[in-house]
């Protein structure tokens, strides 16, 4: 029904600075998705065509969603309301034959109704997989309605797709052409610098955050985890000192005070977490 086509209530806010070392991309970005939703007047006047959709590939865990949501959230700071719609894939195919390719018309009709809007498809290698020659007819034609609706866009920008895929070999050819998903962007594993960025994020609010040291041996440490591994590194370290704080929340009584206060986490925490 038409309540699953509501635009995506943010509800935390995602600033641009929750996200580490991925700074070049976030100000691509928002050249190419966010000016253009905000300021149709002035690529309209310098005859500038923005981007119909862009492509953010890389593997999991890198990102890719966390960007499209901090866009969203800039936009309603800037006191403009994007209205932002997020699908995944594999959600939208999980219908009955011909319902996707009707959800996906609603889905767009909503989104110029409620310019400016971004609509934001996770893991669409799910939706658009390669054409095959025999099989996956049902496939062929929700690819083809994509494209179709694409194509029916208005090309003032209003309206922008946002793809993320981890594989985007697996991505229909006809839509990463010209006037559809053309703009990508490889999100890579973070590189030290990087990983350095995003363990700070993720403990900045700490009562006693790590310092700048301790950060800069763990990224050191940590060849090959991505955004949301570093995330989990975060927590798992946390817990660990709270559970060798408070042995007894794990194991009898859990009716005392505890003092979160006094809980800190040290590096073999840390050091612990990551084997
Ligand atoms: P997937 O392909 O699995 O959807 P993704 O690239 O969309 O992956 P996100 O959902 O954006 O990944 O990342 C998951 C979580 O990991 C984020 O909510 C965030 O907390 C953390 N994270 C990932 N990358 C970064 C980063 N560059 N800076 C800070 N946190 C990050």
């Amino acid at each position: 029904g038409g309540a699953d086509i509501q635009p995506l209530q943010v509800d935390e806010t995602i600033s641009f600075d929750d996200i580490g070392g991925l700074s070049e991309y976030i100000d691509a970005l928002k050249e190419m998705v966010f000016f253009p939703l905000l300021y149709p007047d002035f690529f309209a006047s310098y005859n500038i065509t923005p981007p119909r959709g862009v492509l953010l590939c890389g593997p999991p865990g890198t990102g890719k969603t966390l960007i499209a949501r901090a866009l969203a959230c800039a936009a309603s700071k800037a006191g403009q309301k994007v209205s932002f719609y997020m699908r995944k894939g594999a959600d939208v195919l999980s219908k009955w034959v011909g319902e996707a390719e009707r959800q996906l018309k609603l889905l767009f009709e909503e989104a110029q109704r409620n310019q400016p809007s971004i609509i934001f498809f996770d893991e669409i290698d799910g939706l658009a997989p390669v054409r095959s020659s025999k099989q996956e007819q049902i496939h062929n034609s929700i690819v083809s309605t994509l494209l179709a609706l694409m194509d029916g866009l208005d090309s003032r920008g209003q309206v922008v797709l946002i793809g993320a895929t981890n594989r985007v070999d697996a991505i229909d050819g006809a839509l990463r052409r010209p006037g559809r998903f053309d703009r990508e962007f490889n999100f890579p594993l973070p590189g030290l610098e990087a990983r350095a960025e995003i363990l700070d994020i993720h403990t900045r609010k700490w009562k006693q955050p790590p310092s700048k040291e301790l950060k800069m041996e763990l990224a050191a440490s940590c060849v090959g985890y991505c955004g949301a591994d570093l995330k989990a590194l975060c927590t798992e370290a946390a817990i660990r000192a709270f559970r060798e704080k408070y042995p007894q929340v794990y194991t009898s009584d859990d009716k005392f005070l505890i003092d979160v206060e006094s809980v800190t986490v040290e590096k073999y925490h840390f050091l612990e977490a990551m084997t």
